[in-house]
């Protein structure tokens, strides 16, 4: 519990000027980019090192104080609300880049770091960081891994997951670990790095963190294939890898969106047809011609309308910045916008795009459909108005049908998003009973008292839970 006392032993291990408890310094902390959920933080505390949050771990275990470690806030499963109230753990001061080491290609950050000036100062040495959320402008490293984040590049360069080799983390009792190391191969007991990647806060707190880089691609194109058929859209993504072509990007779109996209970004998107899907390769230029070709083949013979090549560097940089502003487009539309990232094989894509139009009309909804989804990994977005309650019923039951489909079809109920409190009524269709269970024994074995983001990843009926006959 927060108490006078607690508060004093806070201010004398960080200071005051690192500590807020005021009414709207707490309000500014009770919601994340989740819609429906808010719940204020007894306290605001912003860390300088590791050394102080150990202290303040140590510090929340005697007085049991819940904490919600926060890096902007952009997740969208919940994940930084404090339902249980607590401390909020801010890293604003710990957001700096500690070595971008050229002879082993790796960077190692503090976790405050902005996802896009780390990549850019990567990008300066001539290295490539790929992972690329589409928040990268605002996200944080240390949200990128707590999340497991992917973004456009994923199909061929892998998520986050991929490009942490080390971490430094605060246990919940205060001890300090470092997983991993600058090293290609490292098989010295449990792989810790990657049980910390995607655990969403509520095993330890990550202080710092190394991160693979590659050599920058030697060159890249982008082009549009435009569809008056969405189905026809999803087969060429599954044939374009059954052909055995791995693009960067294979992004899909349906109007709706592209609609809401072009209204925003105005680059002259095509509003006309069904659907589109954004396709970029890259490599060396021999390499990237015969690809692009041979995918504007299939996308042809699977009756693409036309495909439109980006004739400049601008033009593509353009192309995918509309595709990045995707969910930002669409949350104009309607005061809530509930988007969700069900994920499914990728040879299943087809029937889980149909599926999502048959699940919209059953229930009267419009859901816009985008997302990566070459990685099979969708993202149904209905723009709706949580003040209309009759209207949200039927958006969180059509959202069940969406992710029981998706498990039906071989696939998940979150590809990058994660569970947090959003998604946790739905975490036991995925993993079952026993997957829970062994899940809490590695929660529990980690943090006794719970106190590292509790109501997280496992089910309270913080969302109403809705019952789907499968
Ligand atoms: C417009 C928009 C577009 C998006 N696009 C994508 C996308 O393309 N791909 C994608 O995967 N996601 C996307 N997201 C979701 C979100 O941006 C990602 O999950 C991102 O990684 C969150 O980063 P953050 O810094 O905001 O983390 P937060 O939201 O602050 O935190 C995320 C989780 O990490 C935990 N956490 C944060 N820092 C630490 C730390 N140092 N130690 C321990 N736990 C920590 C938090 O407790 C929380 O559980 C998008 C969101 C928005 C709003």
């Amino acid at each position: 519990m927060v108490t006078q006392d607690f508060t004093d032993a806070l201010i004398s291990i960080v200071d005051k000027e690192n500590v807020d408890d005021s009414k709207a310094g707490r309000l500014v902390y009770s919601y994340d980019a989740t819609p429906q959920f808010q719940s204020m933080p007894d306290i605001v505390v912003s860390p300088r090192n590791t050394k102080e949050i150990s202290e303040i771990v140590k510090l929340c275990s005697e007085y049991k104080v819940p904490i919600v470690p926060r890096g902007s806030g952009t997740n969208l499963c919940a994940g930084t609300c404090p339902t249980e109230g607590g401390l909020v753990l801010l890293f604003k001061h710990m957001n700096q880049i500690l070595e971008i080491d050229e002879e082993n290609l790796t960077v190692t950050v503090q976790p405050g770091i902005i996802t896009l000036e780390m990549i850019h100062a990567v990008e300066d040495k001539g290295l490539f960081y790929p992972p690329d959320p589409s928040s990268m402008k605002i996200s944080t490293i240390g949200g990128n891994i707590n999340e497991n984040s992917g973004g456009l590049r994923g199909l061929k360069y892998g998520v986050t997951r991929d490009y942490v080799l080390a971490l430094e983390i605060v246990l919940p009792n205060g001890d300090i670990i470092r997983t991993g190391g600058k090293l290609a191969k490292d098989v010295a007991g449990y792989d810790l790095t990657r049980l910390f990647v995607g655990s969403e806060g509520t095993l330890g707190i990550i202080t710092e963190a190394t991160l693979k880089l590659i050599p920058m691609p030697e060159t890249k194109k982008t082009m549009l294939a435009l569809y008056q058929d969405l189905e026809a859209a999803a087969r060429s993504v599954s044939k374009i890898i059954a052909n055995k072509i791995i693009p960067t990007t294979l992004e899909f779109l349906d109007q709706p969106t592209l609609i809401a996209v072009e209204d925003f970004a105005n680059i002259g998107l095509p509003t006309n047809v069904k659907a589109v899907l954004l396709i970029e390769q890259d490599g060396s230029s021999d390499v990237v011609e015969k690809d692009m070709k041979e995918m504007a083949s299939i996308c042809l013979e699977e009756s693409a309308e036309s495909v439109q090549v980006a004739g400049s560097e601008e033009e593509a940089d353009a192309l995918r910045t509309a595709r990045r502003t995707a969910l930002s487009a669409l949350a104009r539309l309607k005061p809530t916008t509930i988007l969700e990232d069900a994920t499914v094989p990728r040879s299943e894509i087809a029937k889980m795009v149909r599926a999502i139009n048959e699940i919209a009309q059953k229930y009267q909804l419009n859901i816009c459909t985008f997302g990566h989804a070459g990685d099979g990994n969708l993202h149904p977005t209905c723009p709706t108005d949580i003040r209309n309650h009759e209207e949200i019923e039927r958006v969180e039951q059509a959202f069940a049908e969406i992710f029981a489909k998706a498990i039906e079809l071989g696939g998940t109920i979150t590809g990058e998003h994660g569970v947090g409190v959003m998604k946790a009524p739905y975490l036991e269709w995925k993993l079952g009973q026993e997957g829970i269970a062994a899940m809490k024994a590695i929660k529990s074995s980690f943090d006794p008292l719970n106190i590292m983001n509790p109501g997280k990843v496992f089910a309270k009926d913080n969302r109403k839970r809705v019952v789907v006959t499968k």
